[in-house]
């Protein structure tokens, strides 16, 4: 856009608020599945619409805070894998957090939550790229600030919404988590094979303590600089 000398005099040398530049990280909230993917289900609980609306509280709160942040999805569309991550990866982001819920098929009482990261990550894409700009990648500082932010939301969550706490996991083979360059990790919320955490997911009450528990743990990270 061009400011012109009208433009000029009316902001000053800084051009008019909507140019000026957001400098503040960018955490990437990702709702898991949607469109025809609706994910795990259990009880009448369908994971793309229960992941959607926690994504969603947890981006308000993250913004309350003073933290910037974007819904990969913000309805309930399809979004595939590679998608989430170029979002992340080409937006710059600080950190990527995805939301989900589990469903355990080896027992009904399994439930609570727990966080996974990606350790390597496998970046092979982006590597071309950032070799020819001399950027490095993928260093081991990474992994170790995927696994604080999943320390961090996990623990918050479970002060939060009182729910099990089922720890924090590397998962090589999870896309979204392995192929972003960020520090990046994949919360399961809770278990919809579970009666208790598939009954507490379908209210709005529990997701907002979810969601406040996330945006904590986040804004934590964010504060301790192990990024
Ligand atoms: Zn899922």
């Amino acid at each position: 856009m061009v400011v012109g000398l009208v433009g000029w005099f009316r902001w000053g040398w800084r051009g008019p608020p909507s140019d000026r530049i957001d400098r503040r990280p960018l955490v990437l909230v990702d709702a898991g599945h949607g469109g025809v993917d609706g994910g795990t289900q259990g009880f009448g609980v369908l994971e793309k619409r229960v992941a959607l609306a926690t994504a969603r509280a947890a981006a308000d709160a993250l913004r309350r805070r003073g933290v910037r942040a974007v819904l990969t999805r913000e309805t309930d569309v399809a979004l595939t894998l590679e998608e989430r991550v170029a979002m992340a990866n080409d937006r710059g982001a600080a950190a990527f957090v995805s939301v989900h819920f589990n469903f355990s098929t080896a027992s009904a009482a399994v439930r609570g939550v727990e966080v996974y990261y990606s350790d390597p990550k496998d970046l092979s894409a982006e590597v071309a790229v950032a070799s020819l700009l001399g950027a490095p990648v993928g260093d081991a500082a990474v992994a170790a600030a995927s696994i604080a932010l999943a320390d961090a939301i996990r623990t918050a969550i479970v002060r939060h919404a009182d729910t099990p706490d089922r720890g924090t996991r590397n998962r090589p083979d999870l896309a979204v988590t392995r192929r972003t360059r960020c520090p990046a990790v994949l919360v399961e919320c809770g278990y919809l094979s579970n009666p208790e955490d598939a009954a507490r997911a379908a209210t709005p009450a529990w997701r907002q303590q979810l969601a406040a528990g996330l945006a904590e743990g986040v804004a934590a990270w964010l504060a301790g600089g192990s990024r």
